[in-house]
């Protein structure tokens, strides 16, 4: 049982436009990796491609298979594109933003929880063209925009109500 203590970014590290989804799944599955109850051997739990959607290849309970020592109780997320030689397009960072404030949400985890796969590990992943803060801090700029509307619909219903 995977109980999600934190949230590892990944990118997939090439920049081939097209959509890596079939090629992930079929060099996961070369490397051994667990078919996923979802059908997929993809060693992450989401990814995400460069038009911004997601597809869930492992459900959140299941054990990941995307950062060595650091699969047990994490959730593996991975942007297709190699961002050691290009950004992440907008669409992307939407996507990963919406995904991240779902995911803290539901299990409770703050910005201090999300960290790219080269922490504790040999690895440039996610690409040396993002700083380790990055995604952490696109999950903070998606939470506040979501507090800020919130926080004017209280306004517009406490004015309607004060009238
Ligand atoms: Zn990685």
């Amino acid at each position: 049982m995977n109980i999600p203590k934190k949230i590892i970014v990944h990118h997939s590290g090439d920049s081939s436009p097209i959509d890596q989804l079939s090629k992930i799944n079929r060099y996961h599955e070369q490397r051994g990796f667990d078919r996923s109850e979802l059908g997929f051997f993809v060693g992450y739990h989401y990814l995400i491609n460069k038009l911004g959607i997601v597809t869930r290849t492992k459900y959140d309970h299941e054990i990941g298979c995307h950062d060595a020592g650091e699969n047990i109780n994490s959730l593996g997320v991975c942007l297709e594109g190699d961002f050691s030689l290009e950004l992440p397009t907008e669409e992307q960072e939407k996507a990963l933003g919406g995904l991240l404030c779902d995911l803290c949400r539901k299990y409770r985890l703050t910005a201090l929880d999300i960290e790219p796969h080269r922490i504790r590990d040999d690895t440039e992943c996610y690409g040396t063209l993002l700083s380790d803060d990055w995604a952490s801090k696109i999950y903070l700029k998606f939470e506040l925009d979501y507090l800020r509307k919130f926080l004017t619909w209280c306004q517009i219903n406490l004015q309607h109500f004060l009238k």
